[in-house]
């Protein structure tokens, strides 16, 4: 826990912010307050009504810039530490409140569609805008903004930007960073930057990247502009093959992305992750999946290639009708997390996972060596009900790898995360780290990897740190994510 370094107590922060922004805009309910203090890394916890960290003073609901100007400019005069929010879908603790009387800036109410440019092709949206409520209303014009993380029914544009998200079609159309046209975003102290809408340039380094990714570290995303496409889910064609072994299905990978096809997903399943989502079909084996996806001669000629390079491996094929109806249901939306919180409740049991990335040269080593020391090193491995993993974004020099684990709860809630999840966290980021990788693919440091950020960086951490400094002098934002805090509390520095 780390105290509050603000003059001001909890009732004079409430007090300001209503002032600022009205009542109905400042939550201080004792339960709002509880589960706007964790995210899903203490999905656990919460579940079973554990809220052992410190309580934000108020959740302020902004619904303009200029509100979100006026939070941030009082914040930093008064030293008040700000975690910003939209869709609450974060999961490695990016939205814990680590520091005590943290405002919480919540700009899910920010939530209207702007512009829709057909022209230009790209849309603006505020950041509260869910990715689902905006590429309903784009396929509605026969468009799509591309982008289909798993959370897409709850994620919100300030998030899935401030976590630099990447969707099961980035193989296409990229991960958020290449669909982000520029943007408007609010510094401590309140200035507002906008980040203006060109199709490239090369005016000085790249603005968008100080903010895309910045996890409500540096600033609050308020506004985004997004590349839009045609939508044509009529050409779509799904392949798949079981093969026996990881290698073969990530050279599988591998031939078909380096050789220039862009199918729009890419997937390859290890064995026991497959028979969570095959079981019907994976006979125990890895199960690659691809998507084809575009106009028609380029889906065709894709296709083609796939299956040339599946045809060159040893594989069986999978009917193609399995993989498109296992398509259809991969997202998840309230239901399936409440589904989940039921199944935390009565079983107590769960699961977790850690993405990591890496060149194709590295990648199955990564994966090798993860499982031989989680199964030889872990002392309680035999809580492990499953241990897998898969491959589901692939790039010209590599690829990444989605470890998935779960395991039954032999101890008091309150050490699940200790006893279970930061000890194999920490082998994950590690090898991911001695191999060349990088310990995070698309869910953000947060707060439980931050103490690898150095790590994961190098030398290029101090550019890193520099903007901490310039944009933050007086840390006020989100403290902990990214950049660690010694004596924290969260995890002890590797
Ligand atoms: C079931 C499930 C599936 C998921 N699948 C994927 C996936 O396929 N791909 C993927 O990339 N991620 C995935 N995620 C992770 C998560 O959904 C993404 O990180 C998403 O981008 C977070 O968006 P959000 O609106 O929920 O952000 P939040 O959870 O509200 O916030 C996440 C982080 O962003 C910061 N933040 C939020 N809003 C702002 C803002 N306006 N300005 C500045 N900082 C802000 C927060 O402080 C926090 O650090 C998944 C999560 C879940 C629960």
């Amino acid at each position: 826990m780390i105290p509050s370094r603000s003059v001001l107590d909890r009732q004079q922060i409430v007090d300001r912010l209503t002032e600022l922004l009205g009542a109905s805009q400042v939550d201080t309910d004792h339960r709002h307050l509880q589960e706007a203090s964790v995210d899903r890394f203490k999905k656990y916890q919460s579940v079973h009504g554990i809220f052992d960290g410190p309580l934000p003073a108020a959740i302020a609901y902004a619904t303009s810039t200029s509100e979100v100007s006026a939070v941030l400019a009082f914040a930093d005069i008064h030293l008040v530490n700000v975690v910003p929010r939209t869709g609450r879908t974060g999961t490695e603790g990016g939205l814990e409140t680590s520091v005590e009387d943290s405002i919480v800036l919540d700009c899910s109410r920010m939530n209207r569609i702007l512009r829709v440019d057909e022209e230009n092709m790209q849309v603006t949206v505020e950041a509260g805008v869910p990715l689902q409520v905006l590429e309903d209303a784009l396929r509605r014009r026969g468009l799509t903004t591309g982008h289909s993380p798993q959370s897409k029914p709850l994620a919100q544009y300030g998030g899935l930007v401030a976590t630099r998200s990447i969707g099961q079609f980035s193989t296409l159309y990229g991960a958020i960073e290449d669909m982000v046209v520029g943007l408007e975003a609010v510094f401590p102290g309140g200035r507002v930057t906008r980040v203006k809408n060109v199709p490239r340039r090369s005016a000085g380094p790249d603005i968008r990247h100080v903010v895309i990714g910045s996890e409500g570290a540096l600033c609050v995303v308020t506004e985004v502009t997004v590349k839009v496409f045609p939508f044509r889910p009529e050409n779509n064609e799904f392949h798949g093959a079981l093969v026996d072994d990881m290698a073969t299905g990530l050279a599988i990978l591998r031939e078909v992305v380096t050789g220039g096809f862009r199918p729009s997903v890419a997937r390859l399943y290890s064995p026991e992750d497959a028979r969570q989502h095959f079981a019907h079909f994976s006979e125990g084996r890895c199960v690659v999946v691809f998507v084809a996806e575009g106009p028609s001669g380029i889906v065709s000629a894709t296709s083609d290639e796939i299956r040339r390079v599946i045809a060159s491996h040893r594989h069986t094929a999978v009917d193609a009708a399995l993989i498109e109806e296992w398509f259809d249901d991969l997202n998840w939306g309230q239901d399936k997390i409440d589904a989940e919180k039921e199944l935390m409740r009565t079983e107590r049991r769960l699961g977790y996972t850690t993405e990591i990335s890496a060149d194709w040269s590295e990648v199955g080593a990564i994966y090798d060596s993860v499982l031989h020391r989680i199964r030889t090193e872990f002392p309680f491995a035999s809580d492990l009900t499953m241990l897998g993993g898969h491959s589901s974004h692939s790039y010209q020099t590599g690829t990444n790898l989605y470890f998935v684990y779960d395991y039954v709860i032999d101890c008091d809630p309150r050490d699940e995360i200790t006893k279970y999840h930061v000890p194999l966290n920490a082998i994950i980021v590690e090898e991911a780290l001695l191999h060349g990788g990088s310990m995070v693919h698309h869910h953000g440091i947060g707060k439980y990897r931050s103490p690898w950020s150095e790590a994961e960086h190098g030398s290029a951490y101090a550019i890193l740190e520099g903007l901490k400094r310039q944009f933050d002098p007086n840390g006020i934002m989100n403290l902990g994510t990214i950049f660690p805090v010694d004596g924290a509390g969260l995890v002890p520095r590797p």
